[in-house]
């Protein structure tokens, strides 16, 4: 069976980005992993702590194990945006794949000092365990935003990026290239897109020579998107997108089947619209649109 940094080595070669999707429930999960399934392709899926708090560490855990060992499937789990050493370690305890240890919201050296730490305490857990780091502001939360949250910080600059992986030891750097988290009403009706930096990523990847995360995928140009993978981003996150058609879909459902009561025929509506979206963004990942 292939680990996480096998996938990330084979993507890098083949110019192609492993699709991340956060789940909070059952429906996402199955849907992301049927997405996958059809299209061959590995999978990362993601838990926030919020999503955590509701689906379960060691129970979140336990269904994507559950997923890997019965399909004989490339699928891998991530603690996103873990922001202390304590929840980070029960995620490294309950077995997951990798860990976003995020401090970016903290002055430089303290994100430096405590990044560090935790690369050390989590490979003591789980020397195979990758750990992601991150710099600069890509804004909170995977919500449906009237207007833009204003940024602490500009974008991330090689310098302080090739700094930041050398005296961290991180396996995984997550920059702030123009994307964000959430996204804009604008871009859920169509009529806007976020834009990334292209010649800043590849600075980045030059400087670094590890594997990119991009954050805050969703609404991003796709154009833009194809460019920064050939321009080292090896992993992008999703997860407004599907939270979105999560939503549709659970309306649908309802009001198609307005007197159900049962959930495993209300659901499959949001599992059918989570998973087209998943399918789509993968098929560009894999750079076949
Ligand atoms: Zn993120």
């Amino acid at each position: 069976m292939q680990t996480l940094l096998d996938v990330l080595s084979q993507a890098q070669k083949n110019g192609v980005a492993t699709g991340h999707f956060n789940v909070a429930d059952l429906a996402l999960l199955k849907a992301v992993f049927a997405a996958a399934q059809e299209l061959k392709v590995p999978v990362l899926i993601g838990v926030s702590e919020g999503e955590r708090d509701f689906i379960g560490v060691r129970q979140i855990a336990a269904l994507v194990r559950s997923l890997r060992e019965e399909f004989s499937f490339p699928i891998f789990l991530n603690a996103d945006h873990t922001h202390s050493l304590t929840k980070a370690m029960e995620a490294a305890k309950s077995g997951f794949d990798s860990i976003v240890f995020d401090r970016s919201s903290m002055p430089f050296e303290t994100n430096i000092r405590e990044t560090k730490e935790a690369v050390v305490t989590l490979k003591s857990i789980n020397p195979a365990i990758l750990v992601e780091g991150e710099i600069g502001d890509i804004g909170t939360g995977s919500e449906v935003r009237e207007q833009a949250q204003s940024l602490s910080s500009s974008l991330t600059t090689p310098a302080e990026a090739k700094q930041f992986v050398e005296a961290t030891g991180i396996d995984i750097l997550a920059p702030a290239v123009g994307n964000t988290h959430g996204m804009l009403k604008s871009m859920v009706q169509g009529g806007t897109k976020k834009r990334l930096d292209i010649a800043r990523i590849a600075q980045i990847k030059t400087a670094v020579q590890i594997p990119l995360t991009l954050h805050g995928g969703s609404g991003t140009d796709d154009k833009d998107l194809r460019q920064a993978i050939a321009a080292g981003i090896n992993i992008i996150h999703i997860n407004t997108e599907l939270r979105i058609a999560w939503r549709r879909g659970v309306e649908a459902g309802l009001r198609h089947l307005p007197d159900e009561v049962a959930p495993q025929k209300i659901l499959p509506f949001a599992v059918d619209l989570v998973k087209q979206v998943a399918h789509e963004r993968l098929r560009l990942f894999m750079g076949e649109t």
